[in-house]
């Protein structure tokens, strides 16, 4: 039977904008303009700066210059930065992940490098000792506390090191000096109850990627209990993670709900999770893809924060963009906290000119 003629058809109610898709209230197939639902608006404030910091950068150039001048396989002690992606791209290019020198082979030629987060001084003298050729990407600014470390043991200061145990940057740190010689302080309960042999001969530093509201907490607390402790002029918290979590404070406060582009294991994204919820916002999730993301979380929202950890890269704020702009109309502004110009050179062997 021929379908109703166009004019005498009922007319179709359905609210949304142009498509050719079967018209569900009458079951007729439709070839003129129908409507589809329209996507709610969605309010995306970019935090800035987010993402890779100099050391990263740093980092996972060396293991690429390595690659491109020594070829695969390169080694690499640990995960060169805390972020799955980077390290899957890498293996993609020929790098092979260990997390002891032990899994590395005797004789082999290939490069070692240890990663951004510092390693104690028994790795490269391990790697000396297996006539290993390592590559050193610390971060600079470990590297820093590393040295601040070593200068307070030589004067013979009993030295407290704020941060998290079994955190990579810690082993580091702590494995700078002999046994006994650092106690980790983690909380401000530890900083309460702590005593020093000598209250007059303290030094503190700390881990580069905590919170510095926590940190200034128990600094505070311990300047308070021993006002003769030596330390850093400011906290050994690095600009990147103190930028990143400066933005988190602005825009935090003004969303509704805020993602942060990181691993579970990234100490900085961690960080920045938490100081979202602590500026009041009430869902601060931590993804490290658009494929994690747990979608009831957000019904509702009208606003949303993204910021990535020092470790992410911006792709991965892009995929999840990417994945609102499917549900929502975004409407996208940034919020800057500050600006960053910081550049670390490759490793000294790795430089254009190193076989001048
Ligand atoms: Fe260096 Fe800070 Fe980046 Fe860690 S987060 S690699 S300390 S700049």
């Amino acid at each position: 039977m021929p379908l109703t003629a166009p004019e005498s058809r009922p007319k179709c109610l359905c609210v949304v904008p142009e498509s050719t898709v079967p018209c569900l209230q009458l079951g007729l197939i439709r070839s003129e303009t129908v409507f589809m639902p329209a996507k709610p608006p969605l309010k995306i404030v970019l935090c800035s700066p987010r993402g890779f910091c100099a050391g990263v950068v740093r980092a996972i150039d060396t293991v690429e210059r390595a690659l491109a001048i020594y070829g695969a396989p390169v080694y690499v002690r640990h995960e060169i930065v805390h972020n799955r992606y980077v390290v899957d791209s890498l293996k993609t290019k020929g790098a092979i992940f260990v997390e002891e020198l032990a899994e590395i082979p005797d004789n082999t030629n290939a490069p070692v490098v240890f990663s951004a987060h510092g390693v104690p001084k028994s790795v490269p003298a391990d790697a000396r000792a297996r006539n290993f050729f390592s590559l050193d990407a610390t971060c600079p600014l470990v590297t820093k506390v590393h040295r601040e470390a070593a200068i307070h043991f030589k004067r013979g200061r009993e030295i407290l090191l704020i941060g998290h145990s079994h955190h990579p940057e810690v082993v580091g740190t702590l494995g700078q000096l002999p046994p006994g010689a650092v106690t980790l302080i983690e909380t401000a309960e530890d900083a309460a109850t702590f005593t020093p042999k000598d209250p007059n001969n303290l030094a503190f530093v700390t881990q580069t990627t905590l919170s510095i509201d926590d940190t200034a907490e128990i600094v505070e607390m311990l300047k308070e209990r021993f006002p003769n402790i030596s330390g850093p002029h400011k906290e050994d918290i690095c600009y990147a993670t103190t930028n990143r979590q400066l933005a988190v404070k602005k825009v935090a406060p003004v969303v509704d709900a805020l993602i942060v582009v990181g691993a579970p294991n990234s100490s900085n994204s961690q960080r920045l999770r938490e100081v979202a919820e602590r500026e009041g916002c009430r869902i601060a999730i931590l993804a490290q893809r658009a494929g994690d993301l747990d979608w009831s979380r957000f019904h509702g929202i009208k606003s949303l924060g993204i910021t990535a950890g020092a470790s992410a890269p911006e792709v991965i704020v892009e995929e999840i963009m990417g994945a609102f702009a499917e549900r929502y109309e975004l409407h996208v502004e940034t919020v800057s906290a500050a600006e960053e110009n910081e550049f670390f050179p490759l490793p000294r062997s790795l430089r254009p000119d190193a076989a001048e």
